[in-house]
C-alpha cells in the first residue's frame, strides 16, 4: 500500500510526509477512524515511506529493496499484531501462525473490516481477539536485532481487542521503546484502548473520506456514472467500505431485475424452454439469494400494481425499474395481483423448506403464464 492507494486524506498524508522529512517521528502513533476512512492503508503507506531508500516528495519509490519487501509484506522488520481466533487443534495460537493468510488477505485490499477478516479465517461465529499469549511474541519480535530497516515497524490493528495482559506489555514497550522502533496502531474504537497507551501515543485522527475524492475513486474503480458515484459517496458518509457495500447491493438489484424481466417475458410468450433454462440458472445462485430474489419479485409486482393509482415518480423503484414499469405495469391489475403475490410467497416458502429450486422456479413460471394474461 502506497499513499496513492489511499483515497483522499491529503491533509493526513501531508502531515505524515512532513514528519518523515523532518525526522520528527513519534515512536508510538495511534491512527483512529470510524471505519472505511483509510487509517490502516495510511499507516502502511507511512511505514513503507519511512523505509523507502528513494522516496519522492509524495510517495515511496516502489523499486528499492525495502519497497519490494513491503510489496510482499515480507520485510523482516515489519511486524503485525491483529485480532485472531485462536485454535489449539488448528495450531493457531499467535498472529505469526496466521501470517500467510493475513498477507494474502491484505494483498491488493487497502480497505477492509473485521468481519471480512473473520470470514477469511473461517471463524464462524467466534470473536477475534489479541490474546495474552501475544505479549511474549511482542517482546520476542522487538528483542531481535533490526535486520536492515531504518525504522522497524510494529503495526497493531485494532488495539482495542487486546487482552489486558498484552496491552500492558505493549504499554511497557511504548514507555521504553527499543531504538528505531515505531509502534503504529490503528483503532476504530479508541475509547476502548488502554488509557495509558492512549496518553503516551501521538493521535492521528482520520476523518471520513471527502465526498469529492470518494466520488472520483468510485468512478475510477467501478466505472459507474458520475451521478451514481456522487449519490453513493454521499450515502456512505465517507466510508469506502460502505460505498462498496452499496455498490454490490445495487449490482444484485440489477441482476434481479434482469431475471424478473426474463421470467415475465417467458411466461407471457409461453416459452417453456426459456422457463426451464431460467429455473436451471436460478437453482445455481444459492438459497439465500433465491429467497431474496422472490422477495424482490413481490416488491416489483406491488409497485407495478400501485403505478395505476399514482404517478411513476412517487414509487419506490429505481430508474431502470421505473422504465421497465412503463410497459409492464398494465399487465398487473386487480384480476391477477393477489394470485401473483400468492404464487411468489408460496415459492419463497418452498425454497426455505428445501424444495428443489429447479422445480419451484419452473412451476412458478408456468403459474405466472396462467395469470399474466388475465
Ligand atoms: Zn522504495
Amino acid at each position: 500500500m502506497y499513499f496513492r492507494d489511499v483515497i483522499g486524506q491529503e491533509e493526513v498524508k501531508a502531515h505524515l510526509i512532513r514528519s518523515a522529512e523532518t525526522s520528527v517521528i513519534p515512536h508510538a502513533q495511534l491512527f483512529t477512524e470510524s471505519g472505511g476512512a483509510g487509517a490502516f492503508p495510511l499507516a502502511m503507506a507511512y511505514a513503507r515511506y519511512l523505509n523507502c531508500h528513494n522516496r519522492s516528495a509524495t510517495d515511496a519509490c516502489g523499486q528499492c529493496p525495502s519497497c519490494r519487501k513491503y510489496d510482499e509484506l515480507v520485510h523482516p522488520d515489519l511486524h503485525f499484531i491483529f485480532p485472531m481466533v485462536a485454535s489449539k487443534e488448528k495450531k493457531k495460537e499467535v498472529c505469526e501462525d496466521y501470517l500467510p493468510k493475513w498477507r494474502e488477505f491484505l494483498h491488493g485490499r487497502p480497505y477492509f473490516t473485521i468481519d471480512q477478516w473473520l470470514d477469511e479465517m473461517e471463524a464462524g461465529n467466534s470473536q477475534a481477539l489479541i490474546y495474552s499469549k501475544e505479549s511474549d511474541e511482542i517482546i520476542r519480535k522487538l528483542s531481535l536485532k533490526i535486520y536492515e530497516a531504518d525504522y522497524r515497524v510494529m503495526l497493531v490493528w485494532l488495539p482495542e481487542k487486546m487482552h489486558p495482559v498484552c496491552a500492558n506489555k505493549l504499554l511497557k514497550v511504548i514507555e521504553e521503546p527499543p531504538a528505531n522502533t515505531l509502534i503504529l496502531m490503528v483503532s476504530e474504537s479508541p475509547d476502548l484502548v488502554l488509557g495509558t497507551i492512549l496518553s503516551r501515543s501521538q493521535r492521528i485522527h482520520v476523518r471520513p473520506i471527502q465526498t469529492e475524492a470518494l466520488t472520483a475513486a468510485l468512478i475510477d474503480q467501478y466505472k459507474i456514472e458520475p451521478d451514481n458515484a456522487r449519490y453513493i459517496a454521499r450515502l456512505s458518509a465517507g466510508s469506502y467500505i460502505r460505498a462498496a457495500d452499496a455498490l454490490s447491493l445495487s449490482e444484485e438489484n440489477s441482476f434481479f431485475l434482469e431475471q424478473f424481466k426474463a421470467m415475465m417475458r417467458n411466461s407471457w410468450a409461453r416459452n417453456v424452454k426459456g422457463m426451464k433454462a431460467m429455473a436451471d440458472a436460478l437453482s445455481a445462485i444459492g438459497r439465500e439469494r433465491q429467497k431474496n430474489f422472490l422477495a424482490y419479485c413481490q416488491h416489483l409486482i406491488r409497485e407495478n400494481f400501485i403505478c395505476r393509482f399514482q404517478s411513476l415518480e412517487l414509487n419506490y423503484m429505481n430508474r431502470d425499474e421505473t422504465s421497465f414499469a412503463t410497459n409492464f405495469s398494465p399487465y398487473v391489475n386487480e384480476r391477477n395481483v393477489f394470485d401473483l403475490m400468492d404464487e411468489l410467497t408460496k415459492a419463497e416458502l418452498h425454497i426455505s423448506r428445501n424444495v428443489s429450486p429447479k422445480m419451484v422456479f419452473f412451476d412458478l413460471g408456468l403459474r405466472i403464464t396462467a395469470l399474466i394474461k388475465k
